[in-house]
């Protein structure tokens, strides 16, 4: 197929499929093949202005609609996502390039953000007391905030968009979702099967493109709260911005995820779950583990392990049956994975594992092999910034509290991991690192969606957390009646 041959998408505004007005366009290849799947239209201000004033017209009754009824349009989008499952899961793996087995297990976290959603009457009741004086009650009330904009990255082409939309329209307010414009497609399939399960027209709308779409939301004064989750410079960027323009906001950024592995760890355990965790979604996680902190003599068998496991990963096209590794998302993530790659050997890191010598490398897609670095230190590049690829630095230590003060030293604070078998580390772990969701003898400790996703220093920007009792918080204002009768 070429890329004037492709199809091309359209924006889903009031139910419907729209043509943007614009003439600009980007191909949206599959990174496993460099096939063009489709194009994107970058879409003009003038669209988004219109989703908007669709939004702002349909927040007038769905926002009144009783909650139950709300609730039951989940339930049944619950089903049909589970009745489409495989096909969602082989759009993410075309579009996104990670393993079938992970895209399956992405739609699996969709689903259950929107079985929370599906909480709703329970998760949006007030409290009230009776007696606050003689003859006097106070109540708080919860109710929506309006039209919420929604900005997510291309790594998890479902599970993302699913931490907003199900749970801001469960709650009453109107949607507008920004997808990724390098992974557009899947969006259009969640808005189109939200349809088919009753959602009112306008409730949900998708917007396609860049940075105009944007703006345009974080300036656009119909506009109440912006979800974000990306990078940490634009994070920072949309705070500031959204925040500046009177909305509420929630930025989820960037990472380092350091996975600390004690003398006393069960290797075989660690070695799987930090193979899993650097190198499953091609590293492109904002979980993954991209640092392992080796204390004391544990670095030499554990390296050795690594390295052995690493050899036996199979790289190649998700779609294919036993593919772990799939390909980065664009061949310029490819270019700056090596770049970095070489900037690591010149900072005076030890590469003891190379992906670009890996014969997927020299293939047409996006293929990079597992890459390791030992005698990582914390003054180089490869240390402090988010690579996002299959490329892990191990730094040694002599001990628990260096790990942590080390860990400590990252501008992020996403996730952190530590294998032992000792209570007291985990406990001093627990209680000194300074991040925000830990993992004790697993891998990718990636909260469910009862639980918010509680990232902490450059990892987030705001204050309510997606997910969980946070992201009932964040779509809802509450009102408090004190009554005398
Ligand atoms: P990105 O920041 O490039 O893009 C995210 C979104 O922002 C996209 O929709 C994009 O169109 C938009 N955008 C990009 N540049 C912009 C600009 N200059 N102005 C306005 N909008 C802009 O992120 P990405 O590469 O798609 O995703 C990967 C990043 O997301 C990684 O840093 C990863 O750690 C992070 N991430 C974080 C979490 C988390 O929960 N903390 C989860 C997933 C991904």
């Amino acid at each position: 197929m070429t890329a004037t041959t492709t199809t091309v998408l359209k924006n889903f505004i009031k139910g419907a499929w729209v043509e943007a007005k614009t003439e600009k366009f980007e191909t949206v290849p599959n990174p496993a093949t460099g096939e063009a799947l489709a194009r994107v239209p970058l879409s003009t201000r003038e669209d988004l202005v219109s989703a908007v004033r669709v939004a702002k017209e349909a927040y007038k009754t769905w926002s009144k609609t009783p909650v139950p009824k709300r609730s039951r349009i989940l339930f049944k989008y619950q089903q049909l996502l589970v009745e489409h499952w495989d096909e969602l899961a082989k759009l993410i793996t075309q579009e996104n390039g990670k393993s079938f087995k992970e895209a399956y297990g992405e739609v699996q976290r969709g689903i259950e953000c929107v079985e929370f959603a599906a909480g709703a009457p329970s998760l949006m009741m007030g409290r009230q007391l009776p007696d606050i004086a003689t003859d006097m009650e106070s109540g708080m009330y919860r109710y929506p905030v309006g039209v919420v904009g929604g900005i997510t990255p291309f790594n998890f082409p479902m599970m993302v968009p699913c931490w907003m939309f199900p749970l801001a329209i469960a709650c009453g307010n109107t949607f507008i979702l920004k997808p990724s414009e390098r992974t557009p497609i899947l969006a259009n399939r969640l808005a189109e099967l939200f349809k088919e399960a009753g959602l009112p027209d306008g409730v949900l709308n998708v917007v396609h493109g860049a940075h105009d779409v944007v703006n345009g939301l974080l300036e656009h004064k119909d506009v109440q709260a912006i979800s974000f989750v990306g990078s940490q410079p634009v994070a920072e960027y949309i705070y500031k911005t959204a925040a500046a323009n009177g909305k509420r906001v929630q930025a989820l950024a960037g990472a380092k995820n350091h996975t600390i592995v004690m003398p006393d760890a069960d290797l075989e355990t660690a070695v799987k779950e930090i193979i899993g965790a650097a190198y499953g979604s091609a590293g492109e996680r904002c979980m993954a583990c991209s640092v392992v902190v080796a204390v004391g003599d544990v670095a030499e068998p554990l390296i050795q392990k690594l390295n052995a496991k690493a050899d036996e990963i199979i790289i190649g096209n998700g779609l294919d049956e036993n593919v772990f590794l799939g390909p980065v998302i664009r061949e310029e993530n490819k270019k700056r994975t090596a770049n970095y790659i070489e900037i690591g050997e010149q900072e005076g890191a030890t590469l003891i594992r190379d992906g670009r010598k890996d014969q997927a490398y020299h293939e047409n897609g996006y293929f990079i092999g597992p890459t390791i670095f030992d005698h990582v230190q914390p003054s180089m590049r490869i240390w402090k910034e988010e690579i996002f690829a299959p490329v892990l630095s191990i730094v040694r230590v002599d001990s628990l509290e260096e790990a942590v003060e080390l860990t400590n030293q990252s501008d992020f604070g996403n996730g952190s991991c530590l294998f032992t078998q000792s209570g007291s580390a985990v406990r001093y772990f627990r209680e000194n690192i300074e991040v925000g969701m830990l993992g004790v003898n697993i891998g990718v400790p990636a909260p469910m969606a009862f639980f918010p996703f509680s990232g902490w220093k450059n990892s987030f920007y705001g204050d309510l957390h997606a997910n969980g009792p946070d992201g009932v918080e964040f779509y809802t204002r509450r009102k408090m009646l004190t009554a005398r009768w």
